[in-house]
């Protein structure tokens, strides 16, 4: 892995070429790009779907209301906002909050594929089904529903190199469905549970 300093200037460089990026149409609605942001030592990486409004404003992964759930099941499991990387399979806000549509999601990845090789997490943390249908697809695992999968630790090289995913809830959820909030919080219960084993 290459030292912090190289790995600074790698993601700073990246996340430039997002913001200059034109590789779908996402950009021409969009306010700001939203690369992501983090630790460069995170041993875990949280991937969620798309920039929302205030992320779209902020140019930040997860500031709303989203990022607010996210911010205090992270805070359950004993991590902070400053010891894991945040990123999303897409870069820009789709219009509306609506899906990433599969080209878009082709388009952008390997954005999100160079911030994963950079910091190289060994347990990466897909949230809801866009970004766990991207990772696992990556390993050909394919799934109906993310509730079927969600909290299951799978083991795989998605990313050319060893590392453990366990797909989680999107935090969105429970603002749609507050039902969804215990389903979440077992998906995080088992993240941290895992990284405790992973310490050993
Ligand atoms: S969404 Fe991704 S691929 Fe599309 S313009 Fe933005 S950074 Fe480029």
């Amino acid at each position: 892995m290459a030292d912090n300093e190289q790995s600074r200037a790698i993601l700073d460089q990246i996340s430039s070429q997002i913001m200059k990026c034109r590789r779908c149409p996402l950009w021409e609605e969009a306010t700001h790009g939203v690369p992501g942001e983090g630790s460069l030592c995170a041993r875990v990486m949280f991937i969620g779907e798309a920039p929302g409004e205030q992320e779209d404003s902020l140019g930040r992964p997860f500031v709303g209301r989203a990022g607010k759930v996210l911010d205090s099941l992270l805070t359950g499991t004993g991590l902070s906002r400053d010891a894991v990387f945040i990123a999303n399979i897409v870069k820009h806000r789709p219009p509306g909050n609506r899906d990433p549509l599969p080209d878009e999601v082709t388009a952008c990845t390997p954005w999100l594929e160079q911030q994963i090789n950079t910091i190289r997490p060994p347990l990466l943390v897909p949230l809801g089904r866009h970004a766990t249908r991207y990772v696992l697809g990556r390993m050909g695992v394919e799934f109906v529903k993310i509730t079927d999968i969600s909290g299951t630790v799978f083991e795989g090289e998605p990313f050319g190199f060893p590392q453990k995913i366990i797909p989680a809830l999107h935090p969105a959820a429970t603002l749609h469905n507050p039902r969804s909030r215990e389903h979440l919080e077992e998906d995080f219960r088992r993240i941290g549970n895992l990284l405790t084993e992973m310490e050993q």
